[in-house]
């Protein structure tokens, strides 16, 4: 049962939803807070959901700045910004929920539509029928954690909506972006609710934490700069898009540590987006305990920075370097 009735405050007006989710062992309710900026005038209901993963708060900075920019005086439809949309894991800060009743699926990007009783499948429940159905467009927010950066917008290639999120994708504004089969990728996620409901959507992986002001204000900036590009392509805001260029890119090699250990890397950040070549010394991983090298990072071929991290510790399989390539054709 799809609810579509749009999610919009009265015309001209601000507000904040709060939709409950469940009622919690110390009688806390767990709940979803949607703020709505509904326009004079009538337009799409475009959604920016950020906090699908618990640790990814870069985008609050960012969900901040364009609710402060965005007039409803001026605006055509209606914006909607959930900046905690899995707030029992925002609770612990980490990329999936303390969830110790469900077996399988703690990865709110994983369980949606697919364990509708788990804390985490309730909470994805009332994403779907409160925010997903009651949008035309949406913006999934998926920046790194603290430690990591990245670079590219991410849409769905194959499916029935490819086209129009495809469009979302390049009116964001980014060099890069990545078309990826999210129904074999990305099954149980927010992509996946989206289409079902009929909405193009993108997920938008842009900055991350723990790089100093200098370079995460400039991230913040190409956010909030890709949000109003894309209002301005849905007609909503009366802004020119200027056209930019974009190259459709694919993961060629998702370098991750092997064992725990210190990341450190050989470059910086201000190398996201730029091409590295085939053997080029990213980074090492150093033992904390007895201070040798484990591993070393090299290009295993030229490509382009998608994902670069800081010097931090690591476990096994976290984020490392991700270096995209050229996508060879783009059906
Ligand atoms: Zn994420």
């Amino acid at each position: 049962m799809t609810n579509r009735t749009p999610l919009r405050a009265p015309a001209g007006e601000r507000r904040l939803f709060r939709f409950p989710v469940l009622t919690d062992l110390d009688g806390s309710e767990l709940a979803i807070h949607a703020h709505a900026v509904t326009g004079a005038a009538d337009g799409p209901t475009l959604t920016l959901l950020s906090g699908v993963h618990g640790n990814e708060w870069f985008s609050h900075a960012v969900l901040r700045a364009v609710l402060a920019g965005t007039d409803p005086a001026t605006l055509r439809g209606t914006l909607v910004v959930v900046p905690a949309a899995n707030p029992y894991a925002l609770r612990t800060v980490t990329r999936y929920s303390n969830d110790i009743q469900q077996v399988g699926f703690v990865n709110l990007n994983k369980a949606i539509l697919r364990d509708t009783e788990s804390i985490t499948g309730r909470t994805g429940r009332v994403l779907v029928e409160q925010i997903v159905e009651r949008s035309t467009h949406l913006l999934d927010f998926h920046p790194g954690p603290w430690g990591s950066t990245w670079g590219v917008v991410l849409y769905d290639a194959t499916g029935p909506l490819s086209t129009a999120s495809r469009e979302l994708a390049v009116a964001f504004g980014m060099p890069y972006i990545q078309g990826e089969d999210a129904a074999v990728v990305f099954p149980n996620s927010v992509f996946d609710a989206a289409t079902a409901a009929g909405v193009p959507s993108i997920g938008v992986e842009v900055g991350g934490l723990g790089f100093g002001f200098r370079s995460e204000d400039e991230w913040v900036a190409r956010n909030v700069d890709g949000v109003r590009r894309v209002m301005a392509s849905l007609g909503m805001l009366d802004e020119p898009v200027t056209s930019r260029s974009v190259t459709d890119v694919e993961v060629a090699w998702d370098l991750r540590p092997t064992y725990g250990g210190m990341l450190v890397p050989e470059i910086t950040e201000e190398r996201l987006l730029t091409a590295t070549t085939e053997g080029e010394l990213l980074g090492r991983l150093l033992s904390p305990v007895d201070l040798t090298v484990l591993e070393e990072y090299r290009s295993p071929g030229d490509g382009i920075l998608l994902s670069v991290p800081r010097s931090h510790p690591v476990h096994p399989h976290n984020f490392g370097f991700v270096i995209g390539r050229t996508r060879r054709s783009t059906s």
